[in-house]
């Protein structure tokens, strides 16, 4: 099973790919391949946020989603072991299906310490769901979606996965500290690798991105003049401002140790994708120029 997610108007499956994010950074609009009608991946990203029911929401940070079928006996064992599937990745999400009722699969909780990473081998376990009604080996399929180890060591995206997290446990001031250091984590690299010149030491660098520009300064000066002058697309406004939000909001918390009274769900979960799109973005460009 592929990540992507579906046109809403030919409801084909899109991949998600960096050639959608850069003809996005371009020109505000994707085509669907298959019926090309124009598509707003910010806005069909937003929407898909709240698919988290099947844990389908972490494809939209290049989480793998796949799906496994078992064969488990009633009152037996089963080991389902996924650490080659999910490698050095994390397991984000799991879901069991059994085919026409049968065995249900239970798993057998022993000591697990704390932690929103679920382990790789799991023992399960062949439940009776009705002792009245006699049941055989049955077909049980398995959703399953992980962290790539290619999400997980990158630190900006690590961050933004937690920012994820925290979003759907409505822990939103967890949301925005996250959200908020992945952004400047993917800006800081992006500029100090395309600041760098022999002419200028990279520790000069580093103390004028430190001290001499700031955040929104960046954003807001110094993108737009790199933009210009080195011919790569610019962030579009909506992103642009929603990042400065984001800022903001941080700003506010770290000194209040809280978030603004006049926060709402709508203005966090627009700075989410839009510092997603802006990791995505500050990567693209780095690797095109
Ligand atoms: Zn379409």
């Amino acid at each position: 099973m592929n990540h992507g997610f579906q046109c809403p108007d030919c409801k084909t499956l899109i991949s998600y790919n960096d050639e959608l994010f850069i003809n996005f950074f371009k020109s505000n609009l994707v085509n669907c391949v298959y019926c090309q009608k124009q598509l707003n991946i910010w806005k069909i990203f937003k929407d898909f946020v709240n698919h988290s029911v099947f844990g389908e929401h972490y494809t939209l940070l290049g989480c793998r989603y796949r799906f496994k079928e078992i064969n488990i006996n009633p009152l037996e064992k089963f080991t389902l072991d996924l650490t080659e599937e999910v490698g050095d990745g994390y397991l984000l999400f799991i879901n069991y299906n059994s085919y026409f009722g049968g065995v249900f699969p239970a798993e057998f909780i022993k000591i697990i310490p704390p932690s929103s990473i679920l382990p790789k081998r799991i023992e399960l376990y062949g439940c009776i769901p009705d002792k009245d009604k006699p049941v055989t080996e049955t077909r049980v399929r398995i959703f399953y979606c992980y962290a790539p180890s290619q999400v997980i060591d990158d630190l900006s995206m690590r961050l933004i996965l937690d920012a994820f997290q925290k979003y759907y446990e409505n822990n939103y001031r967890h949301m925005v500290i996250s959200a908020s250091t992945a952004v400047e984590i993917a800006q800081h690299n992006f500029f100090s690798k395309i600041l760098k010149t022999d002419r200028v030491s990279d520790d000069k660098i580093k103390t004028f991105l430190k001290d001499n520009a700031t955040f929104s300064s960046q954003l807001k000066v110094l993108l737009p003049t790199l933009a210009d002058k080195m011919k790569f697309p610019m962030l579009n406004e909506q992103i642009k401002n929603d990042l400065i939000n984001l800022r903001k909001d941080r700003d506010y918390l770290v000194h209040k140790g809280e978030l603004k009274k006049d926060w709402d769900v709508d203005k966090i979960k627009n700075e989410l994708i839009s510092s997603l799109f802006a990791i995505k973005y500050y990567k693209l460009v780095l690797d095109g120029v």
